[in-house]
């Protein structure tokens, strides 16, 4: 587990230190069925934000946040909409600001959900965990067709156990 500066520890050994100006469309729709769910859920005291990736390594990402969030641990942590939270200053950023304990759970070292949403909220400091360094498999593989279905569900249960283990 690790809680790197933005854009993490690895690049050949460098930590790049830069930015980037971006422009973000203000977001014309607000969707209420996301908006109820993050005001039922802001009492949780763990906020589970996931690059939500979708090479092998995001994709392995996105169902460990699912599992630990749905299954293992649905009373303490509250599975954070990436997107929603990173476009809109309303209920899923919100949970990402105020939540007690934010977790960033990132496919790979690249960290983009810590990345985004340092963008959108100054100062955060999510607790961030790369998901590849917590199960074994050939690091050469790169697409989800690259691996079975099942191998890759059995590597997204190790990365929620082991975070589940934390709590
Ligand atoms: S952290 Fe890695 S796996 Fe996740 S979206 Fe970024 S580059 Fe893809």
């Amino acid at each position: 587990m690790n809680n790197p500066s933005c854009c993490g520890p690895e690049n050949n050994g460098q930590v790049i230190e830069s930015y980037e100006d971006i422009r973000i469309e203000s977001a014309k729709n607000i969707c209420g069925l996301c908006e109820n769910y993050a005001e039922r859920q802001k009492s949780k005291p763990i906020a589970v934000m996931c690059c939500e990736g979708a090479c092998l390594r995001g994709d392995i990402a996105r169902q460990a946040a699912n599992i630990l969030c749905h299954t293992l641990a649905p009373e303490k942590t509250v599975r954070i909409c990436l997107g929603g939270a990173f476009t809109k200053n309303t209920g899923q950023r919100n949970l990402v600001r105020t939540a007690p304990r934010l977790i960033s759970l990132e496919g790979c070292f690249v960290n983009c959900s810590s990345c985004m949403m340092h963008g959108v909220i100054q100062g955060l400091e999510p607790e961030v965990i790369i998901a590849d360094r917590l199960y074994d498999f050939d690091r050469n593989l790169f697409g989800i067709d690259e691996m079975s279905p099942e191998e890759a569900r059995v590597h997204a249960n190790t990365v929620a156990m082991k975070i589940a283990a934390t709590f």
